[in-house]
This record gives structure tokens, sequence and C-alpha cells, in this order.
């Protein structure tokens, strides 16, 4: 199970490291699972500065994907990586949506990350319209398969993909166990036919309003091997409490 907190463009970096220490209270650790917080950049520095001794993961919410140069306010894999991250959040609907993210610049930012040692979290999802239109499948395959151009089978065992319909992120209204579920079914087939990577040893990840009072429902599909949370991994009894359903449901499989 692996459960990333994604704070978005939320905390300072003294409000972060408060945030990172309140978590760290109510956080028990199971080896069966990863926890991952992803703060802003501006407090990736202090938040590792408190994780780094704890088994507690750090992940960047973008990257660019050249190494350095003439690039005036972007971070390049080697800076997240000096700064202590292990994954990084590529693809997410916001950037798509508000930064005109195309698969195809996310691609290069997916190359970019693993050429240097960062596992990317490739968010896919449909808008509510494409769901109603019947062009959920389609438009996630094309999504992983433009998203994932020209990454090897080797590479992929570093990739985790968050199905996050774009419908339920910050609305309050994830989608139902089996709606995910059926997705996540269809990732991993896809992973399967593409990259021969047996549907049991890829990683999806659920994404979407994901809260207390629903983590437990949708962590008991087989197919559901986490969370990204947004909203809710602001409150640190609300994360614990996600991480630890996450920890009870993967001891039983
Ligand atoms: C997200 O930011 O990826 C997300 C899923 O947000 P929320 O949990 O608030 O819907």
């Amino acid at each position: 199970m692996l459960i990333v907190g994604n704070w978005k463009m939320h905390k300072t970096a003294s409000e972060g490291m408060r945030l990172t220490q309140d978590f760290l209270k109510l956080y028990r650790h199971s080896s069966n699972s990863e926890v991952v917080l992803a703060p802003p950049f501006t407090a990736l520095h202090a938040v590792h500065e408190i994780v780094r001794s704890t088994p507690v993961k750090l992940a960047a919410q973008n990257v660019y994907y050249q190494q350095e140069g003439a690039y005036t306010g972007e971070i390049s894999p080697p800076m997240l990586k000096d700064l202590g991250c292990h994954y990084v959040i590529l693809g997410h609907s916001e950037r798509r949506q508000y930064f005109a993210e195309t698969n195809d610049l996310i691609n290069q930012k997916v190359r970019a990350a693993l050429a240097h040692g960062l596992s990317p979290i490739l968010c896919v999802g449909e808008s509510l319209e494409e769901r109603e239109t019947g062009k959920t499948h389609s438009l996630i395959q094309q999504q992983l398969l433009e998203g994932l151009q020209d990454v090897t089978a080797d590479e992929m065992q570093q990739v985790t993909i968050a199905y996050e319909p774009v419908w339920a992120i910050g609305t309050g209204k994830a989608a139902t166990v089996e709606q995910a579920t059926e997705v996540h079914t269809a990732i991993s087939h896809s992973i399967e036919e593409k990259w021969g990577m047996d549907r049991n040893t890829n990683r999806v990840i659920y994404g979407g309003s994901v809260k207390p009072d629903n983590a437990e429902q949708l962590f008991a599909s087989p197919k559901i091997h986490g969370a990204l949370v947004g909203g809710a991994c602001l409150d640190p009894e609300s994360f614990a409490k996600i991480v630890s359903f996450a920890q009870r449901i993967a001891n039983f499989n």
C-alpha cells in the first residue's frame, strides 16, 4: 500500500513543519505500507529535515525535464533528489487543466524523473463529461500510453499510477469502490499487456476525495493499492486515520 499526501499549494515551510510533526505523533510505522508527503517545493527542505530519520518519504508535486539551464522558475530532477525526494507527482489534473500540460510534456518529465532516480506517480483520469460520454477507458489508455511512451519494463517497476477521476478531486464526491475497481483493473491490464508486468506487481492507487470515512471501503478492493490524498492530508488526524486503514487492510492481504 502507498499513501501519498498531496499538500498542493498549501503550507509555508514553518506551517509544513508543524503539520509533519503533528502527523508523526499519530503515525505508527508498518512495513506493509509506504507513506509519502508531497509539500510544495518551498517546504521540501524543512519537511525533509523532520522525516529523514523516519520511514516517511518525500515527493515533489512537479518537476521540469531538463537537468539544468536557462529555464527561469523551473526545478530539475537532480535538485529534487538533492532535497531528499524519492517520488514526484506528474500529470496531476490541476497541472493538465491550469498549466496546459500535455501527455507529451508529461512523458518528458516522466522519463527525466526516471533517468535521475525519482519514482514518478503518474496521474490519469477522466472529466465528468468524458465519463458521461463513455470515453473513460480510451482517454485513460491514451494518458497511459502517451505519458509512459519509451518507458522500459524495468523502469516501470518504479512507476506508480494514480487513478484520479477529475470529477472526484476536491469535490467531496469520491468514486465508488466499483467505479474505481473497474478503472484500476483496466489500468493493470493495459500495463500487463504493454510491459508484460504481472498485474499483481504493478501499483495503481486511487485519488479523489479520499477521507477517513471512505478509505477503508476503497482499500478493501484488492485492485486499489493505496491513495493519493489531497484535502484530507492537511489534517493530521484524518491523514493518520487513512494511513492506519491502509495498514490494517494490507495486513489481511
Ligand atoms: C489530489 O489532490 O490529488 C486529490 C485527490 O485531492 P482531494 O483528495 O482533495 O480530492
